[in-house]
């Protein structure tokens, strides 16, 4: 019997390898990988280049009818990546300069409720992994598997450091801890949607663990549940 495909949902702090976990899992199940934090990414990236008054509620809804995200398979590399109206924005929404004004733009209802919307279209079809902050609270409650990822806060830093550092010499570790940590509060102190942990999810603490030990833990997890249903 053809095994059921299940909704798998990655959520926990900012840069504890979510997106490295889902991309690695997706391609071993064959499912689909979403990365909800692009989406985010991508409208700060539109709001910035506007200038979008966001503390305008006006201009915040008329801004969002203007957008539109897509996620699109790069043959070269096999991995989708992320487009906003029609031009690849996978590498500008990684920039630092997104990700210190990310966090308050994802605090925006509207703008959640425009993200959240697309997402869950997207998860009509069993079969995806999708990484964020609040998918297995909000997006997805009734997923099949419910991951909440952690680390240490100098494994973490360490890790985006090394990200950043390759597109750009110039940023510096302390940059990259202030800006984790001011998103870490924000996403989990903002009045709608903030990150927690689910009740149903399963915490997962990499500090210490090879990307290769993570993954076959987590697909261990995934059969299981694939056979109860
Ligand atoms: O996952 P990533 O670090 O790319 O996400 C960027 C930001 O987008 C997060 O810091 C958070 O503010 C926001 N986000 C969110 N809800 C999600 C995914 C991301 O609020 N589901």
């Amino acid at each position: 019997m053809a095994e059921k495909k299940i909704i798998i949902t990655i959520d926990g702090w900012s840069s504890c390898g979510k997106s490295t976990l889902a991309k690695h899992l997706a391609k071993k199940l064959k499912y689909k990988y979403i990365d909800s934090g692009a989406m985010y990414r991508a409208i700060t990236l539109y709001f910035l280049r506007n200038h979008v008054d966001w503390t305008n509620a006006v201009s915040v809804s008329e801004a969002l009818e203007d957008i539109v995200i897509e996620f699109i398979l790069n043959p070269k590399t096999g991995e989708s990546e992320t487009w906003l109206n029609g031009e690849n924005v996978e590498y500008l929404i990684r920039d630092l300069v997104i990700a210190e004004k990310v966090s308050d733009i994802a605090a925006i209802a509207a703008v959640r409720a425009f993200a959240v919307r697309q997402q869950q279209q997207l998860g009509l079809d069993s079969g995806i992994i999708m990484d964020g902050r609040d998918i297995g609270t909000v997006v997805f409650p009734r997923a099949e598997l419910k991951i909440f990822m952690t680390a240490d806060i100098a494994v973490r830093v360490e890790r985006r450091f090394k990200e950043l550092f390759e597109k750009n010499p110039n940023v510096s570790i302390e940059e990259v801890k202030t800006n984790l940590e001011m998103r870490d509060y924000i996403d989990s102190h903002r009045a709608v949607s903030p990150l927690r942990k689910a009740d149903d999810a399963i915490e997962l603490d990499n500090s210490g663990l090879k990307p290769e030990e993570q993954l076959s833990l987590v697909l261990k997890w995934a059969k299981a549940r694939m056979k109860q249903m």
